[in-house]
């Protein structure tokens, strides 16, 4: 028999050897790495059906596997929110003019009643309301940058008549001459007129309607597919008391036009 002597002929040293450690910690890392793909694999299978990942930005859970996951790396800086949608085919603005606003006082009266002062007065009333029905509004001056090539569902300027006329009242209510989409600006302009007159009970002053109105240098600047229209509120002297102490009532006549346009609710 050969004597048992390999296991004394070198006495075992205590303690680890290097290729121990390295062996030790191969194994660790091997069981660290299968826990912890049990531990992923439990996660994705194991919540509700159709429960929607933190930070999945289409509500699908999708698998992963990678050594980052093992270790909890980050590879990169994930987004902790969806990026903004872009809207390019959302709804179109209204847009409402203060008329003269930014530009020149417009009719002046007795010395001290300026016509811009109603004007935007109204407008900024008329803007408030659509907004508070969750419409886009862009408030605009006599002549804003913004008008040239102006796109909207409707655009709305909105004027006073002066007070040379004392015995004159009433509204009136005009689009371009030669317009490039008739029946939506005239559909416009009976909406305003229907709504506008029910509400403030002012006549429609037909036949003062002017060339400065048919021909209102902002239907010129926007595009020609923006339906638009003028509507001169009332007359600063005989319409005063509406004009000045119902700016509530005035605003929410043409609020009701433009809502009845942008609604297809039809104007007569
Ligand atoms: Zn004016």
């Amino acid at each position: 028999m050969t004597p048992q002597i390999a296991s004394h002929a070198r006495p075992r040293r205590s303690g680890l050897s290097v290729a121990g450690a390295f062996r030790l910690l191969v194994v660790v890392l091997f069981l660290a790495a299968g826990l912890a793909v049990v531990h992923h694999l439990g996660g994705v299978g194991g919540g509700p059906a159709g429960t929607a990942a933190p930070g999945s930005l289409n509500g699908a859970a999708t698998p992963t596997f990678s050594i980052f996951a093992i270790f909890n790396l980050n590879p990169w800086p994930r987004p902790t929110e969806p990026p903004p949608a872009a809207t390019p085919g959302g709804p179109l603005p209204i847009g409402v003019v203060a008329g003269h606003w930014g530009n020149d006082s417009g009719a002046v009266c007795d010395g001290w009643l300026r016509e811009v002062d109603i004007n935007l007065a109204i407008a900024e009333r008329v803007v408030y309301t659509l907004r508070a029905l969750g419409y886009e509004v862009d408030l605009l001056q006599e002549f804003d940058p913004r008008l040239e090539g102006y796109r909207a569902q409707a655009l709305v300027s909105i004027h006073a008549d002066a007070c040379l006329y004392p015995e004159a009242s009433g509204f009136k209510v005009a689009r371009v001459e030669d317009s490039a989409v008739p029946q939506q600006e005239d559909r416009l302009v009976s909406c305003l007129i229907d709504r506008y007159q029910a509400r403030t009970g002012l006549e429609f002053h037909e036949g003062s309607i002017t060339p400065d109105m048919t021909h209102y240098h902002t239907f010129y600047e926007i595009d020609p597919r923006t339906p638009g229209a003028i509507i001169e509120v009332g007359f600063m002297l005989a319409d005063r008391e509406l004009l000045l102490n119902e700016q509530d009532v005035v605003a929410q006549g043409i609020v009701e036009g433009i809502l009845c346009f942008v609604r297809d609710e039809g104007g007569e």
